[in-house]
């Protein structure tokens, strides 16, 4: 068995719009009952808003599909410090996630300030936070993006709110959301899967593929989003496989490539190119 954690913008939409042949693949997991979840370092929408959104680009999923970080950064306080208290920095998805974990929000003396990303954020929010972080409350990030890609261009992503209050107050935060461990293994655990068995698909080196490959997933990278295949050579961490789209992609045939206990030679993988959209290249381990 393999399954999959798949990120969702730049791999499946872009700018609202679904990457063409993103629909195929996912659709021919739902059939083959593959197990995987959309992962996402975005804590604006809940998971049944995601789900929602992605069945309307034609994309057959249900909410269980969807982890989200606010999801991970719930669950992880939940564990740390069951029924405490936050102060929140986001939007609906992160307040609903640390609602249902036994969370209370609470504008005063909290025991965690949680900051996600979101167009409502203000400075007064920020000042507020910063004084209760000096006042002993903890950091905590849902994920450390420095910026989130709109329709309109780029604006400043939960990594930038955190480090103004970093900066500000001299802490470090926690970050849940990818490429954190905490985030990835949660979303493993959660199919049942194994280490061995675990792919990613994303199209962030910071986030998706350091993430796989830190945990010792497979991963995969697709140029689709925010990626440039020159680029990918500077790091010190590789992808398993490069691909132009996730359309390039087969279950069938990466399940003989990722449960084969050979290491997937350049030949080998060279020969999962399919269609208008050859693969690029593949870096074996
Ligand atoms: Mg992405």
């Amino acid at each position: 068995m393999i399954g999959y954690l798949i990120d969702m913008d730049g791999v499946i939409y872009r700018g609202g719009h679904l990457i063409p042949g993103a629909d195929h693949f996912i659709n021919g997991l739902r059939r083959a009952d593959v197990p995987f979840r959309f992962l996402t370092n975005n804590s604006q929408r809940n998971r049944r808003d995601i789900a929602t959104r992605l069945q309307r680009l034609g994309i057959d999923v249900e909410e269980e599909h969807v982890y989200t970080c606010a999801m991970a950064t719930a669950r992880f306080l939940a564990q740390q410090k069951p029924r405490g208290t936050a102060f929140v920095i986001g939007e609906g998805g992160l307040l609903t996630a640390l609602h249902e974990s036994g969370y209370s929000i609470v504008d005063k003396d909290p025991d965690y300030v949680v900051v996600g990303e979101g167009r409502i954020i203000s400075f007064e929010m920020v000042e507020a936070a910063l004084r209760m972080i000096l006042g002993g409350a903890k950091l905590i990030a849902t994920n450390l993006d420095p910026n989130c890609p709109t329709e309109a261009g780029l604006r400043p992503g939960c990594g930038a709110t955190v480090a103004m209050l970093e900066t500000a107050g001299g802490v470090k935060a926690f970050s849940v959301g990818k490429p954190s461990p905490y985030m990835l293994r949660a979303a493993r655990k959660e199919l049942g899967l194994t280490t061995d068995q675990t792919i990613v698909i994303g199209d962030t080196m910071e986030t998706d593929i350091l993430g796989g490959v830190q945990l010792g997933f497979k991963s995969i990278l697709v140029l689709s989003g925010g990626t440039n295949h020159e680029d990918v050579e500077s790091y010190a961490y590789q992808p398993h496989m490069i691909v132009n789209s996730i359309a390039d992609l087969e279950h069938e045939e990466l399940f003989r490539e990722f449960s084969n206990p050979v290491v997937p030679t350049r030949s080998r993988i060279a020969n999962l190119a399919r269609g208008p959209h050859a693969l690029l290249t593949a870096a074996a381990e």
